[in-house]
């Protein structure tokens, strides 16, 4: 296991190295829950990473980097739908942290047919779930087959769908008979305040997207603005209910568990 960075306290001034060495500002005991679950999942699997998407879960690479440096392992699904600003943005997180980041693409058949038969903008008429099964599940599937256990920036305050989020939990959609996959949500009980708290407070990149009036960021086609009234996820897949917001990579949020990896 790497040294943890040097930089571990940010620009904090008062710190308390209570968990393994690493500087934890004084009174930040949601940070430090974040950083003992994540250095207890990374002592416990070896075949573990980091799902990062481009948005406010670069605090995820932030605490991890503070326990690995720059061999935390990092993964981004490249859906093909990305914001430009995303994808630099990704290259700045790259360069900060000095961390690798593998970005998974879709099935280049499977894309293929899909764009053939139904074009490049199907989810407006037929729901996002099968261009989001092709440009986002099949290649995290095809991942976490690799893993043993993955990191998500899910927060319960998201969406009616993640109410209840636990900070770990078994992951039942990508789970097999013989292969049982460990979904750690380590940002599960931060507010929206809290992650912008930290990003602020700590100096770390953010996409800029969030200077646009975009809060949750996913694919450009699929993503607005909201207002400063409006809830997050107001702005994804705004032309469908609010229990049909999960794009089947937690899909065990919604009512019926789905079992995807056998698909
Ligand atoms: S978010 Fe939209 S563009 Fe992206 S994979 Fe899902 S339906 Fe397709």
């Amino acid at each position: 296991m790497a040294e943890p960075s040097p930089n571990i306290a940010g620009s904090d001034t008062r710190v308390s190295p209570s968990i393994g060495g690493i500087a934890v500002a004084e009174g930040r005991s949601a940070e430090l829950e974040a950083l003992r679950l994540l250095e207890d999942a990374f002592g416990a699997f070896d075949r573990i990473a980091v799902s990062f998407s481009g948005a406010e879960d670069v605090v995820l690479v932030d605490l991890g980097a503070r326990i690995l440096g720059s061999d935390l392992p990092v993964f981004s699904l490249d859906t093909g739908r990305l914001h430009p600003q995303t994808h630099r943005f990704m290259e700045t997180v790259r360069d900060h942290y000095g961390v690798a980041i593998e970005t998974l693409a879709p099935d280049p058949d499977e894309l293929v047919d899909l764009v053939r038969d139904k074009g490049l903008f199907s989810f407006y008429r037929d729901g996002h779930g099968e261009c989001c099964a092709i440009r986002k599940i099949e290649p995290l599937g095809r991942k976490l087959r690799e893993l043993d256990a993955w990191i998500t920036g899910q927060r319960a305050d998201q969406s009616v769908t993640r109410e209840g989020l636990p900070t770990s939990q078994d992951d039942l959609a990508f789970s097999s008979a013989d292969h049982p996959v460990k979904k750690f949500n380590p940002l599960a009980n931060w507010s929206g305040r809290d992650v912008w708290d930290y990003i602020r407070r700590r100096e770390i990149p953010y996409n800029p997207l969030h200077d646009q009036g975009y809060r949750s960021i996913g694919c450009e086609p699929c993503t607005r603005p909201v207002g400063p009234h409006q809830h997050e996820r107001e702005g994804r897949w705004w032309w469908e209910n609010v229990a049909d917001k999960e794009c089947g990579l937690h899909a065990q949020n919604v009512a019926e568990p789905l079992r995807i990896i056998d698909r």
